[in-house]
């Protein structure tokens, strides 16, 4: 196998999709390194994170092949059974439901910091090396491997390099790597809030002309919500005193959970679509949000980032088992185009849903109704939302 130095890869970056990755290469046998540019957070019980993702049954499955998974449901993960999306301006319902699935859920709404913690104790006992804290600050390569240089001096020699550093990554512009970026002008805020009524494990989404607005079913009978605002209202509701921002969202919801009565601590962060146009660069990867930043409409993030350790999980696998270079370039270039084109066409359809949802226009108002009043009318729209919901 080509490989330089010890190592079979570095990856840079321990979020969800990093830590996640270097487990998945180490359990298939490969020597991996991680770096991380700041100590991982750790999950605290009593202060749930703001930043939560509806975390589909696949990625629950492989984070179970890596021993993550039971210790995350121990701590808390609630499951969704079904969801419901709406348009404020009216026409019917969509509602996605695990029974006609056959599942017992269609998802989990689960804590970033909480995945962060529990797979970054898996580390060790998978014989993972870590460099934390340390960054990226070079790198080089040639047709056998690369080097990596850290911020501490530390030089890091391995077949590949693997750029999990999140939107702003270092490494991805370090090999020029092209990206595209479009800025929607929004805003996410989140907050856990208290409603009248039980939020009955299901998602909610209601589509209004500023953007949707999701309620997620969360622990203790809270709800986690994102709301999508464009920038200005977005600042104007988080400066809202905690009464007034519960009456303002208890209106923008319709009171379908009746009146939302107490409120978190809120965040917002900004809305983009930020995609790499080439995956792979001679012996580096990105992945992740590295790769790709979408809409967070269908809470996509980070299920998108694991469905690319998936596939090179069966990349390295299929190639171990027939005793080939995994990191051969025509593999590493295969699993990109996989990974642009099925990531590419997520971030452009919920581009499109967002579009046609969050706008007043009378032809779209028209098309919502449509869509809504009589599901199957846009199979693909509709076939979108449902597969992206159920991670099938
Ligand atoms: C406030 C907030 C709320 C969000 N809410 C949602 C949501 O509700 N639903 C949803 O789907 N998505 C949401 N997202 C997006 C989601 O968090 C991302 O899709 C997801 O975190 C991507 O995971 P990742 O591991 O690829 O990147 P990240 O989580 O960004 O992790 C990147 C890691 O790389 C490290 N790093 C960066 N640079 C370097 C360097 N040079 N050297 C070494 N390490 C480095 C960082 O410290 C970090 O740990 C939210 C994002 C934010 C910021």
């Amino acid at each position: 196998m080509s490989r330089r130095g010890d190592n079979d890869a570095v990856v840079v970056g321990g979020g969800v999709v990093g830590a996640a990755c270097a487990l998945v290469l180490a359990d298939a046998g490969l020597q991996v390194v991680l770096v991380e540019g700041r100590e991982p957070p750790r999950w605290q019980a009593d202060r749930p994170d703001l930043r939560v993702y509806a975390f589909a049954p696949d990625n629950a499955a492989l984070l179970a092949t890596l021993g993550v998974w039971g210790s995350v449901l121990a701590a808390r993960a609630q499951p969704y059974r079904r969801m419901r999306v709406w348009d404020a301006a009216g026409g019917g319902e969509l509602d996605f439901d695990a029974d006609a699935l056959g599942r017992e859920q269609l998802g989990w709404i689960v804590e970033n910091d909480l995945l962060v913690d529990r797979l970054w104790a898996a580390l060790p006992a998978a014989g993972v090396r870590v460099h934390c804290p340390a960054r990226v600050e070079a790198v080089e390569q040639d047709a056998h491997g690369v080097r990596v240089r850290l911020d501490d001096g530390t030089r890091i020699d391995a077949a590949t390099a693997i750029a999990a550093d999140g939107a702003e990554s270092t490494l991805r512009s370090l090999v020029g790597l092209p990206v595209s970026r479009h800025d929607y002008g929004q805003r996410g805020v989140v907050a856990f809030v208290e409603t009248e009524l039980p939020h009955q494990a299901i998602a909610w989404q209601r589509f209004l002309t500023t953007g949707p607005l999701a309620f997620l079913p969360f622990a203790g009978g809270r709800s986690s919500i994102v709301w999508t605002l464009p920038d200005a209202e977005a600042n104007r509701v988080l400066a809202l005193d905690d009464a007034t921002f519960a009456r303002t969202l208890t209106t923008a919801f319709a009171a379908r959970l009746g009146e939302v009565r107490g409120v978190s601590a809120r965040a917002a962060f900004p809305l983009r679509r930020q995609l790499v146009g080439e995956y792979v660069r001679g012996r580096v990867l990105a992945l992740g949000d590295a790769a790709h930043v979408v809409h967070p409409l269908a809470g996509q993030g980070v299920n998108l980032g694991l469905r690319d350790v998936a596939a090179l999980r069966e990349l390295v696998r299929g190639a171990v088992s027939r005793r080939a270079d995994w990191a051969a370039p025509h593999r590493l270039q295969r699993w990109g185009r996989q990974r642009l084109s099925e990531n590419t066409l997520a971030a452009y359809g919920f581009d499109t849903i967002n579009k046609v949802f969050s706008n007043d226009e009378m032809h779209l108002t028209l098309l919502r109704g449509a869509v809504l009043g009589k599901v199957g009318c846009v199979p693909p729209l509709v076939d979108l939302l449902w597969k992206r919901a159920a991670g099938v």
